[in-house]
C-alpha cells in the first residue's frame, strides 16, 4: 500500500492529516493505496507557498517561462508510457486510452510553449499628438485548478500549462481517486526547471476545495468536475471575487441521418460510448438515428458490435473496455442500467450480464456494454448523465426533432452529425444549442490550439480550457496611454480628454 501525501515549493510534503481516501485499482477491485486529505491549515501553507514564489515567476521573461514548456513538453514524451501505466492502474482505462490521456495533455505544453506569441499585447502609435497606447496582459497571481478523475494527466495539464507559461503559480487539488499521475507531473515540472513554488499539488477533498474557493490570495479557480460541483464552485469562488470557470457534466448525442454512412456510424458509436467505459465527458451516450430504417438497420449493426466488446483488465493489451473507477460508481451505473429497464426502454444489449472469461480478474468494477432502444426523452435515465458503458438510442422522424434532444436537454457538451449531405450538416452546426460540434467526427475534442468548453449546465462562466482562451482566463489587461514630454502642450486642461481636444 502507498501512501500520496501533497507537494509544494519543489518537494514532496508529508500531511499531517488524520483523514485519508483509499485508492482503489479497479482491473483487480483492491485497495492499492490511500490519499491524505488536507485540512485547511495546510491547504494555507500551500496557497502561502505558492503566493511567495509568484512574483519572482511573474517577473521571469516570457521567453524563459516558454523554455520551462519546451522541456516539460520533452519530458513528458518520454515520461508517457510510465505515467500511462500508472493512469492506467488507478483509473481502469486502457492502456492505450491512458496515452491518450498524455498526449491530449502534453499537447497543450507544446502549445503553450508559443506563450511570447500568444500573450503579445496590443500597441497603437500616435493616437493624438505624440501619444501612444498599448496593452499587455499580466499574469494573476496564483491561481488554482480542481479536476476530475477521469481525466487525471490531460486536464491538469490543460490548465497547468496555461496558467504557468501566462506567468502564475498553480495549486493543483486533484481527483482523490487517481492521485498519482498528478504526483509525477510535479516532478516532471521541477526537472523541467521551473523554481520551487510554481506548481503545487494538495490533495484533499471539500475541505480543500473549499479553502481555494474563498482564500483571497487565490485569484482565479479552474474546475472540471460534475455539476453541481460546478456549479457550488462557480457560486462560492464567485462571490469571493475570484475569476472562475466550472466545466460540468455532459448527455452527449450522435445525429444519423439515413444517408450517412451506417458502418462508420456504427463503428463511431462504438468507440464514442464504450471507449473508456463511458467515463469521458465527451462520451456519445445518446445516438438519435433519423427514421425508423435507419433505426432498425444501426441497432442491427450495434448490436453484435457490443456483444463482442472486449472487456479486460486494464493492461490486457487486447481489452477495448476496462473497468469503472470505483465499485461505488459501478454500482451507480448498474441503477441507471435498472431505471431505464423499468422506464420502458428495451435492453437490446444487458450490460448487467455481462459474463466475459475475467481470467482471474473477477474482483474487478467491470460491467458489460449496454444498449437500449426506444429512449424517451421524459426518462431519467435519459435526462441525467450516467458516465458509464451504455449507449441510448433514440429513434426519431425528422431532422428537427431529431436536433431539438440535443438542444433541449441541460447539458450541452458536445455533439456529432452522420451525414454525407453538406446543407444539413451545415444547418446542424449553425443551429443546435451545444458548444463542441462534430461532423462524421464522434468525439469532437478541440486541439490544444482551440479552446475546450461547453454549454449550458456542462459549463459555467465565460471562458474556455486552453487556446486564447486559456490566455484571457490567465490574464488581465493593462492598458497604457503614454506621451513623453516633447508632446504636451502648456496650460491646463479640465475637460474630459477626447480625440478633438488631444
Ligand atoms: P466530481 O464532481 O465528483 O469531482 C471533481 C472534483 O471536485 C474532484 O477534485 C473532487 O475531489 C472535488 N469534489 C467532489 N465533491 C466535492 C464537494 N462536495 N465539494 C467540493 N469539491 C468536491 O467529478 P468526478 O466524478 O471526479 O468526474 C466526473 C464528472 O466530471 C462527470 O460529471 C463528467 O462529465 C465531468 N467532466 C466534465 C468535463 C468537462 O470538460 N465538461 C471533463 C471531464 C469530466
Amino acid at each position: 500500500m502507498y501512501a500520496i501525501h501533497h507537494y509544494a515549493g519543489g518537494k514532496a510534503v508529508e500531511s499531517k492529516s488524520p483523514r485519508f481516501a483509499p485508492i482503489y485499482n479497479p482491473s483487480i477491485g483492491e485497495q492499492v493505496g490511500q490519499v491524505a486529505l488536507a485540512t485547511k491549515a495546510e491547504v494555507e501553507d500551500i496557497i502561502a507557498i505558492a503566493d511567495a514564489a509568484s512574483a519572482d515567476w511573474a517577473a521571469t521573461s516570457v521567453v524563459k517561462r516558454a523554455r520551462v514548456l519546451q522541456n516539460l513538453t520533452h519530458i513528458l514524451y518520454r515520461e508517457k508510457d510510465k505515467l500511462a501505466e500508472v493512469l492506467s492502474s488507478e483509473h481502469g482505462k486502457v492502456f492505450s486510452d491512458a496515452q491518450g490521456d498524455v498526449q491530449r495533455g502534453l499537447e497543450v505544453a507544446e502549445f503553450a510553449q508559443g506563450i511570447p506569441h500568444l500573450i503579445k499585447g496590443e500597441f497603437s502609435d500616435n493616437v493624438s499628438g505624440g501619444m501612444d497606447m498599448y496593452s499587455m496582459r499580466k499574469p494573476l497571481g496564483v491561481v488554482a485548478g480542481i479536476t476530475p478523475f477521469n481525466f487525471p494527466a490531460m486536464i491538469p495539464l490543460w490548465m497547468s500549462c496555461m496558467a504557468i507559461a501566462c506567468g502564475n503559480t498553480y495549486v493543483l487539488k486533484p481527483s482523490e481517486k487517481d492521485p498519482s499521475v498528478p504526483m509525477m507531473l510535479a516532478e516532471l515540472w521541477q526537472e523541467a526547471g521551473l523554481p520551487d513554488g510554481v506548481f503545487n499539488v494538495v490533495n484533499g477533498d471539500k475541505e480543500a476545495v473549499d479553502t481555494l474557493c474563498t482564500d483571497p490570495r487565490v485569484k482565479a479557480v479552474s474546475f472540471v468536475g460534475s455539476t453541481p460541483i460546478a456549479q457550488s464552485v462557480y457560486a462560492t469562488a464567485t462571490a469571493h471575487g475570484k475569476r472562475c470557470q466550472a466545466m460540468g457534466g455532459a448527455k452527449n448525442h450522435m445525429l444519423i441521418m439515413p444517408d450517412a454512412d451506417l458502418n462508420q456510424a456504427a463503428d463511431a458509436l462504438m468507440g464514442a460510448a464504450y471507449g473508456s467505459a463511458g467515463e469521458r465527458c465527451m462520451a456519445i451516450s445518446v445516438a438519435v438515428p433519423v427514421g425508423q430504417a435507419t433505426a432498425d438497420k444501426l441497432i442491427e449493426m450495434l448490436k453484435p458490435r457490443v456483444e463482442a466488446l472486449k472487456i479486460g483488465h486494464s493492461m490486457d493489451m487486447d481489452a477495448e473496455m476496462g473497468p469503472l473507477v470505483t465499485a461505488e460508481h459501478r454500482d451507480k451505473v448498474k441503477s441507471y442500467m435498472d431505471l431505464a429497464i423499468q422506464e420502458g426502454a428495451t435492453a437490446v444489449v444487458d450490460g448487467r450480464d455481462f459474463s466475459y472469461n475475467m481470467q482471474g480478474y473477477e474482483g474487478g468494477y467491470y460491467l458489460g456494454g449496454a444498449l437500449f432502444d426506444h429512449v424517451r426523452p421524459e426518462m431519467r435515465s435519459y435526462r441525467e448523465e450516467i458516465f458509464g458503458p451504455t449507449l441510448q438510442v433514440m429513434r426519431t422522424e425528422t431532422f428537427n426533432e431529431a436536433m431539438d434532444l440535443p438542444s433541449l436537454h441541460e447539458y450541452g457538451n458536445g455533439t456529432s452529425i452522420y451525414t454525407r449531405d453538406g446543407d444539413t450538416a451545415r444547418a446542424y452546426v449553425n443551429s443546435v444549442e451545444v458548444g463542441m460540434v462534430g461532423v462524421n467526427v464522434p468525439i469532437p475534442v478541440p486541439l490544444a490550439f482551440h479552446s475546450f468548453g461547453g454549454w449550458k449546465n456542462s459549463a459555467f462562466g465565460d471562458m474556455n480550457q486552453h487556446g486564447m482562451e486559456g490566455v484571457r482566463f490567465y490574464t488581465k489587461v493593462k492598458t497604457v496611454t503614454s506621451r513623453w514630454p516633447t508632446g504636451i502642450r502648456s496650460g491646463a486642461e479640465f475637460i474630459m480628454p477626447t480625440l478633438n481636444n488631444g
